[in-house]
């Protein structure tokens, strides 16, 4: 039986959209619209959508640096959503970010051990300035970095050594979590892979459960063991890593793999492009929310919204295709 880390139950959350002088609401962005979701100890779940499909939201929401509409969060069974900023405290400190751009999420003015540092100063975890100097330098060590790094400032880095920095500083506080909100999205090709391979390397030293949030499968087949696809706020297909390229049943999610980049020559996959844009989460559409685009559309799916369902063991999946199958 695998542990629950975290877990998420039927969250929402409607952004108000103000209007006029009076910022009167006139309606609500739905970012995420009933998600639930276990993530277990030692998995790596990547989270893959378009941009807007609301993953972002939903990773703020699971570290609550974001306060949900509706539902509640709970971390290793305790609730964590819905308490005060004192309590949250030490359930920060087990789970961290690692963030989308590492030119934008290091502060230039600080270096680089200050930036390290920092996590420990909030969380009050190593008590010297010695402690935790040598803490630095030993993460500096740990993604890779001299520590002679330690003096220095973001911008005498490059873009993949300010990623490992992010990480060198997701690390300070030993983390049991830590939610990668596309940190390899900003860098170029060659080096992802680098940045994607210490990030499992390290989850492997230090016992990480990541979620690994990306607009693409490519990103996420490396680094994760299960993969939720998401749509205008909701998972529409959840299953093991192999289950979902191998047997992927939502035509979304097909897709998607459809345009992930074929690494065998002798196998040719024929791209299946979707017509018309992501609507809009302030208007989804009624039913199942990808009718507008789907190859597969029919009359159910305009009008009753499709439940995620366990269709094979670990596989769940939002659709009328498989729903009227069992029927
Ligand atoms: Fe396509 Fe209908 Fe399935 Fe939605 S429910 S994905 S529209 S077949």
């Amino acid at each position: 039986m695998k542990d629950v880390l975290i877990e998420a139950k039927d969250i929402q959350m409607y952004f108000p959209i103000k209007q006029g002088v009076i910022k009167r609401t006139v309606g609500h962005i739905k970012a995420v619209d009933g998600i639930s979701l276990k993530i277990y100890e030692g998995e790596s779940l990547g989270i893959v959508g378009e941009s807007g499909s609301g993953k972002s939201t939903l990773g703020r929401i699971l570290l609550q640096l974001q306060n949900q509409t509706n539902g509640d969060v709970f971390y290793k069974g305790e609730k964590i959503s819905g308490i005060s900023n004192r309590k949250l405290r030490p359930f920060r400190r087990d789970m961290q970010m690692v963030f989308q751009d590492p030119y934008a999420s290091l502060n230039p003015r600080m270096s680089i051990g200050e930036l390290i540092e920092e996590p420990l100063l909030v969380h009050k975890t190593v008590a010297t300035k010695a402690e935790r100097k040598k803490r630095a330098e030993e993460l500096l060590e740990t993604v890779g970095l001299p520590k002679q790094s330690y003096d220095k400032y973001p911008h005498e880095f490059s873009g993949g050594q300010r990623q490992r920095i992010g990480i060198a500083r997701a690390l300070s506080t030993k983390p049991s979590l830590i939610i990668g909100d596309e940190p390899v999205s900003a860098l170029d090709v060659s080096i992802q892979s680098q940045v994607l391979n210490l990030m499992k390397d390290l989850q492997d030293e230090f016992k990480l459960t990541y979620i690994f949030i990306a607009h693409d499968l490519s990103v996420v087949k490396h680094i994760s063991t299960r993969v939720a696809v998401m749509y205008l706020g909701r998972i529409v297909e959840v299953a093991t890593k192999k289950d979902l390229y191998e047997g992927k049943l939502h035509p979304y999610t097909e897709a998607l793999i459809s345009a992930v980049p074929s690494t065998d020559v002798t196998q040719k996959k024929q791209k299946i492009t979707l017509t018309g844009e992501l609507p809009s989460p302030a208007n989804p559409p009624v039913g199942c929310a990808f009718h507008t685009r789907c190859p597969h559309v029919h009359d159910r799916c305009k009008q009753e919204r499709p439940d995620l369902v366990e269709y094979k063991p670990e596989h769940f999946v939002a659709c009328h295709l498989y729903t009227e199958k069992s029927e």
